[in-house]
């Protein structure tokens, strides 16, 4: 009798860091993991959470929410919370986090209106918002994965295919990388991390920081299935191979947005 995997995944502030739609990329998990024969269970990490709680997890995923919500939560993470997210980022948990998430994983966040928001600084980088006047970073975004071991990977996983990332990207802040951080990708097109230096997001072990909602993970599955392995092969300490999914709508649909947007 072949053994019932199990996998927790750790949502980050469910009600404040949900503003876009990130929440598509827990179900898309959840759903992929169940697919394949996987007890998943899904564990709110909240203001009322220990922070010891994420140490259960072998997956994290935050979203994006607008820059008050962002201020709560970070009053929130100082510290504790903090030093144990990094603890299990640093140990290899895969995660994904999403816009105003990766902002709070950096240095500092200064919003368009009010005071500077210290960030966990678990990711070399930095956010500013150049004010509530200044166009927002609005629409389509394509990227392709740079960050090394990762494009490697989901590279494998793609049998051969470059890893492109079909989403979409609303926000205020600019984000720009200190000289410890590995960009995770390159804007094919879109804004990126601040519509200058053609870098977008970062990469920090197997964590995910990306400006991409989509929400992401519907949008490029494989990511996804990226994250139940590295969860699964780091929990078992075993090499898993996840059964292949009938991807085909997902396909279609990234199709048609590559072409929309006249990428080949
Ligand atoms: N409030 C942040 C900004 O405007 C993050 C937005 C988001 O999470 N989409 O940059």
């Amino acid at each position: 009798m072949t053994q019932v995997l199990e996998l927790k995944i750790g949502w980050l502030y469910p009600t404040l860091m949900s503003t876009y739609g990130d929440r598509g990329n827990v179900i898309a998990i959840q759903q992929r993991a169940q697919w394949r024969g996987i007890n998943v269970e899904v564990i709110p990490y909240d203001r009322d959470s220990d922070p010891d709680l994420i140490h259960q997890v072998d997956i994290m995923a935050g979203g994006g929410a607008q820059d008050r919500q962002q201020e709560i939560v970070m009053r929130d993470l100082a510290g504790a919370k903090a030093a144990a997210i990094k603890a299990k980022l640093d140990a290899g948990a895969p995660g994904v986090f999403t816009c105003g998430s990766p902002q709070l994983l950096g240095k500092f966040y200064e919003p368009g209106l009010g005071e500077k928001i210290e960030g966990m600084n678990i990711i070399d980088l930095e956010t500013k918002h150049p004010g509530i006047d200044t166009q927002r970073c609005i629409g389509n975004v394509v990227f392709e994965i740079t960050a090394k071991r990762l494009a490697a990977e989901l590279t494998e996983l793609l049998g051969g295919q470059k890893p492109l990332i079909v989403g979409f990207e609303n926000h205020g802040g600019r984000t720009f990388l200190g000289p410890n951080a590995e960009a995770l990708g390159k804007v094919i097109k879109g804004y990126g991390n601040n519509a200058t230096d053609g870098t977008e997001g970062a990469f920090y072990h197997n964590a995910i920081a990306t400006y991409s909602h989509g929400p992401l993970i519907p949008k490029n599955p494989f990511i996804a299935d990226w994250m139940i392995k590295t969860a699964l092969q780091n929990k078992y300490q075993t090499e898993i191979d996840l059964a292949p999914l009938d991807d085909s709508l997902a396909d279609r649909a990234r199709a048609a947005m590559l072409k929309r947007l006249e990428i080949n």
